[in-house]
């Protein structure tokens, strides 16, 4: 038939499908799609597909849609006899090249939005098409499932309620779903009709296939449709749907009235989509087509039940650019109205000033004890203040940021990672206990919530005319009070309550001022997340206007947009950032940085932060001791000494000397002061790709640098050996060591037949900024040998590696069974102050001290002391390097099964917590593409990577020792779920 009719052969392959059997032909020179309909096909039907299609392609050229191939009559349904001898009418269509929705992932907001653009320039490339068929009789028609009911007595009673609710819903909602504008739409964007193609390395939406169930119906129903198939196994569902209407609104716009009654429509095609294939199911019990999306549908049938309505409804005003609130003109217009209403409020409270009580991210009541869980001593400090100031009432601000609130069941799981719940609506007001609180307008009882554990009522009173206002009231003993009651201005209506309502803060009243547009609002919430903040604006009123002539701003850290512009006009443009949108971190926390909109990133990077991001005891021993006296070297102190004993007795006794400066480079240009001493040589013997600092001489080793972007190439005095890389270097796999050791022998000989000797070598025992590379077995020993035989000291970079990281032993270099003439310490030994040293044997030290003194202002400060012999101490008492030897073996151990799974992970390296992984393609073709997207990726769950390596395919793993095992649990989760995402793919 096909050769006949199309003059076409080639290869088909059977598709699934609902109503035709589907077929993808593949011909020599292109792919097409066969359409077969059934024998009882009505043919009216077909002539409606064929023009809906010729029309889409004659109007809409940004739009890939399936085209018509003509058979050799020129028409566009051709025939044929089947087996049974029954006519079968056959179409054949372009094929739509690319992935299908439904197997790409992740759907971001972005891709959601594009998806909603596409489908929104559909229905208006539509809107003129016409054809009796579009009138059909449907019951895929949003319009048309009055017959919905029909199925529900086949579900169980759960399942019964939610149909029910949502056909009530809709019905509830006819009369504005009949007066709302009609067209022919698609009527099925389903994540089995997308059509998906990488542009840029990204997915993007390509084209929309499908036109089976176009239908004339009202125009508001496809979008609906999008949205029941986008939601789909979202855990943000609202976040998805404002996504979709955002997007389609820009290509279609939409009108209020159609945004009003969005939410049963979504929830109706999903009641459609499970009734069938209920119904279905049992009339066709071996069709597994039909049953496909009925798990999903029920999932999403259930959030969808879950929202609120009345927020999703905002929600889509929102996407949609629209004012929320509708009756009035600004909350600005408003406000001047609030003040004489109550400014009165603040004389019954019987005081004198009212001042804020900042318990923001950037409060100094905020310690890093709080932070770190102990609210004790907040909650003392609180207490203290209410006594000492008996006539100041004291309050908090409005959308004030609490670093308080990480608890997991202030979590909230979104496409793009978690969020808390973080971000008070409406401000504390705390009270002595006791105090009687009136009511400060006229108003009525609107609600009252669990009153004997929530205590928490909503007043709700006539603001003008034409808006409502509520306020919050939380942490009252009230008295009795009963729903709808009218309460006059001053009357009372209970007593801050005793004992403390909230665990931490004390006793405090919950002040909210909000307009409910719709009067409908059912949650809302005294904490929001960073995501909801913009929309709850619109409605929340800053009730600070209770104690304030001026409407203060509400609180806010400086704009991350300023401190970037300001970077790029005063800062050198050398300095980097990390990631497009560079983040704004504003507070440290153990194991995690927080950022000014208050999310916390798992810190996988900052291996400075060694103990932990703002340790308090590190943070006290700095603070005490520069209260005390902060001066250099030249006047005895204990804390030096102190401090150099501690750190000596962590060294192999040959280690005797030390001399403490303020940086890695600071350490290393010491070092090669001592090594170039020593020796009377210049010439210096490096690994590629190592870093070791950024003064003169530090670069001039680096291969890092001075091989990479802006470099002048390396210097003549120095001399860079392979980078011992047993898994992609030049020689691999057991046994290396020794083969790359002998390239230390041969630049030696290369530099004494140039008449000159050699300095030194400078090594990190675990190579970072290579890549995380692993010194193989017999490297390191055998490299010290020849260096030394040639007259030149070794020197071992700890500075990233050190100080207990790598597990099983305290310094790196021991894991080599070796000792170093010097040992360079820098980044963790001062937790984040400016400490580093240089530790070297008696004989070296010796020749070093040839008569020129060594003076360092700040390097061996008291204060430095102080704090990095604090460092060693909580290392030991917390037991961390055994720590790290736990947590990283098991993170490792994890990786390596992860690897099994992903083959991408080319190789899992390092030691304690100091790890990396590499991806690599099945040429072990390294994959930094993926690197990066693993990155970023990894950024939007909140943890923070980074990449490194000569390939930049290496991850690096090296977070304050602190990081947990359920860290690591939930790194791995993480890590797990990206690897699963379509974007890793190796494409
Ligand atoms: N050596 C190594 C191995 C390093 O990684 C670094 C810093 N990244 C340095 C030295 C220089 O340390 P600093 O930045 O403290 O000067």
């Amino acid at each position: 038939m096909l050769r006949e009719q199309y003059g076409l052969t080639g290869e088909l392959v059977l598709l699934d499908g609902e109503v035709d059997l589907n077929y993808r032909l593949s011909s020599s020179d292109r792919t097409y799609l066969l359409k077969v309909s059934r024998p009882d096909m009505d043919e009216d039907h077909l002539d409606f597909q064929s023009r809906l299609l010729a029309f889409l392609e004659s109007t809409s050229g940004v739009l890939q849609t399936p085209r018509i191939i003509y058979n050799k009559q020129g028409q566009p349904v051709g025939s044929f006899q089947d087996g049974n001898g029954q006519k079968r009418n056959v179409r054949l269509l372009t094929w739509v090249p690319g992935k299908i929705w439904s197997t790409v992932s992740p759907h971001s907001p972005l891709l959601l939005a594009e998806l909603g653009v596409h489908a929104g320039k559909l229905t208006t490339a539509l809107s003129d098409f016409e054809h009796p068929q579009a009138h059909r009789e449907f019951e895929w028609d949003i319009a048309q499932s009055n017959w919905v009911e029909t199925g529900f007595d086949h579900f169980d009673a759960p399942k019964r309620k939610i149909l029910q609710y949502f056909l009530e819903h809709f019905r509830a909602a006819e009369p504005v779903f009949q007066t709302l504008r009609k067209q022919v739409v698609h009527n099925d964007v389903n994540d089995n009709n997308i059509v998906l193609e990488r542009v840029d390395g990204r997915p993007t939406v390509s084209g929309i296939i499908d036109f089976g169930d176009a239908i004339h119906t009202q125009l508001i129903n496809d979008l609906a449709i999008t949205i029941a198939y986008a939601i789909s196994g979202k855990p943000d569902v609202w976040q998805a749907a404002h996504a979709v209407v955002r997007g389609y609104h820009s290509a279609c716009p939409l009108q209020r009235a159609e945004l009003m009654i969005l939410y049963p429509l979504v929830a109706m095609r999903l009641v459609i989509s499970v009734c069938k294939s209920k119904l279905n199911s049992e009339r066709e019990p071996d069709n597994h087509y039909l049953q496909v999306s009925d798990a999903s549908a029920w999932q999403s049938l259930q959030q969808w039940y879950e929202q609120d309505e009345a927020f999703l409804r905002l929600t889509f005003y929102d996407a949609c650019g629209m004012s929320l609130v509708e009756k009035t003109q600004t909350l600005t217009d408003l406000q001047p109205l609030i003040k004489p209403v109550l400014t009165d409020f603040i004389a019954t409270q019987k005081v004198d000033k009212v001042e804020i009580l900042d318990l923001g991210l950037e409060s100094n009541h905020i310690t890093p004890e709080v932070l770190a869980g102990d609210h004790g001593a907040l909650k003392q400090k609180i207490q203290r203040l209410l006594i000492d100031a008996p006539k100041t009432l004291f309050i908090s601000q409005h959308h004030e940021i609490r670093p308080l609130h990480y608890r997991d069941s202030n979590m909230r799981e979104t496409g793009s990672g978690p969020e808390y719940r973080n971000i008070l609506q409406g401000i504390d007001v705390w009270l002595n206990p006791g105090v009687v609180v009136n009511a400060p307008f006229d108003c009525r009882i609107h609600s009252i919530r669990n009153a004997s554990t929530e205590n928490l009522v909503l007043l709700e009173f006539e603001w003008s005319s034409h808006a409502v206002a509520f306020l919050l009231l939380n942490g009252l003993d009230f008295d009795l009070l009963e729903l709808g009651a009218e309460i006059k201005k001053g009357a009372r209506l209970g007593l801050a309550a005793t004992p403390a309502t909230d665990e931490i803060l004390g006793s405090t009243l919950h002040i909210q001022l909000l307009i409910d547009p719709l009067s409908e609002l059912i949650d809302i919430p005294s904490h929001i997340t960073p995501s909801e903040r913009g929309m709850w604006s619109q409605l929340s009123v800053d009730p600070m206007l209770l104690f304030r002539e001026e409407n203060s701003p509400s609180a806010s850290i400086g704009s991350a947009d300023n401190i970037f512009e300001s970077r790029r006009r005063h800062l050198g443009r050398s300095l980097s950032l990390s990631y497009d949108h560079p983040l704004h971190m504003v507070r440290g926390m153990g194991a995690y940085l927080i950022d000014a909109t208050g999310r916390p990133f798992l810190d996988t990077v900052n291996n400075v932060a060694h103990v932990g991001h703002e340790h308090p005891r590190i943070v006290k021993a700095g603070q005490r001791q520069m209260a005390l006296l902060n001066t250099n070297t030249r006047y005895l102190h204990d804390n030096i000494t102190a401090f150099a004993e501690a750190l000596l007795a962590t060294l192999p006794p040959e280690l005797s000397v030390i001399y403490f400066v303020n940086s890695g480079s600071e350490a290393n240009e010491l070092a090669l002061r001592m090594a170039y001493t020593w020796s009377g040589e210049k010439d210096m013997l490096a690994v590629e790709r190592g870093y070791h600092g950024n003064t003169n001489a530090c670069i001039d080793i680096s291969s890092y640098k001075f091989d990479s972007k802006g470099g002048q190439g390396c210097p003549e005095h120095t001399h860079i050996v392979p980078l011992p890389d047993a898994f992609r270097g030049l020689y691999r796999g057991a046994g290396s060591g020794p083969k790359y050791a002998t390239h230390l022998e041969q630049q030696i000989e290369l530099t004494q037949g140039m008449g000159r000797g050699v300095a030194g070598f400078i090594c990190e025992s675990i190579v970072s900024c290579g890549g995380q590379i692993e010194l193989p077995e017999g490297y390191l020993k055998a490299a010290f040998e020849s260096v030394r035989a040639a007259g030149g000291l070794c020197i071992s970079d700890e500075v990233q590696v050190g100080c207990g990281r790598v597990g099983s032993h305290f310094w790196g270099f021991q894991l080599h069974d070796t000792v170093p003439d010097i040992v360079t310490i820098g980044k963790p030994i001062g937790n984040g102050h400016p400490l580093a040293a240089v530790v070297c044997t008696a004989a070296v030290a010796e020749a070093f001290a040839n008569g020129m003194e060594y003076f360092n202002t700040f390097g061996g400060n008291p204060v430095s002391c102080a704090m990095g012999h604090e460092v060693l101490k909580v290392i030991q008492d917390e037991d961390l390097q055994r720590h790290a030897l736990s947590v990283g073996t098991h993170l490792k151990k994890e990786l390596v099964e992860l690897q099994k799974e992903f083959p991408i992970i080319g190789d899992v390296r390092g030691q304690g917590l100091f790890l990396g992984f590499e991806l690599t393609g099945p040429r072990s073709e390294p994959l930094s593409e993926q690197a990066t997207y693993l990155t970023n990726r990894m950024r939007d769950f909140g943890i923070l990577m980074s990449t490194d390596g000569k390939d930049n395919n290496v991850l690096k793993i090296k977070p304050p020792l602190v990081f947990s095992r359920a860290n690591a649990v939930e790194f791995l989760e993480r890590l797990r779920s990206v690897f699963s995402e379509t974007m890793m793919e190796n494409v």
